[in-house]
């Protein structure tokens, strides 16, 4: 590697999982399902974030660990929330209201009871306490081990 270049590399990302530092010239970029994250701009990719690894393994874990807290109709709420921010309030259908938020009304009803069961605990944007991603601490292992 030629030195002159290291000043203008970019700068270096942690790996999600561990903490550790990671070059992105050997970094993992994977699709890890979080049924917490809505895209912003495609409503096809709801549910499915970057994350990022330090190695193929810890990007297995983090799907892993996606794919233990995902909660469907956490995803539905999160999306009847972004569309009900704007939509047209003479649109008093459940079919229309699922419609507009991307949902069946199956699902849509779910969503509700779903919203309505969790109310009283932090959800939506947020995430809960147990997912060591966020945590953003030092200390170099996950929280939550199997
Ligand atoms: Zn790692």
């Amino acid at each position: 590697m030629n030195p002159f270049y290291r000043s203008t590399k970019p700068p270096a990302t942690t790996c999600e999982y561990c903490g550790r530092t990671v070059d992105p010239a050997t970094r993992i970029d994977t699709v890890v399902p979080d049924s917490t994250y809505l895209h912003a701009d495609d409503p096809r990719q709801d549910g499915r974030r970057l994350g990022r690894a330090c190695s193929a393994e810890h990007a297995d874990e983090l799907i892993a660990l996606g794919t233990r807290n995902w909660i469907d109709e956490q995803l539905w709420a999160n999306k009847l929330r972004r569309a009900s921010g704007h939509w047209n309030r003479t649109e008093t259908t459940l079919s229309g209201i699922a419609d507009r938020a991307g949902l069946t009304p199956t699902q849509l009803m779910r969503a509700i009871r779903w919203r309505s069961e969790t109310s009283r605990k932090d959800w939506g944007w947020g995430r809960g306490g147990r997912d060591p991603c966020t945590s953003n601490s030092d200390h170099g292992h996950p929280t939550e081990l199997p």
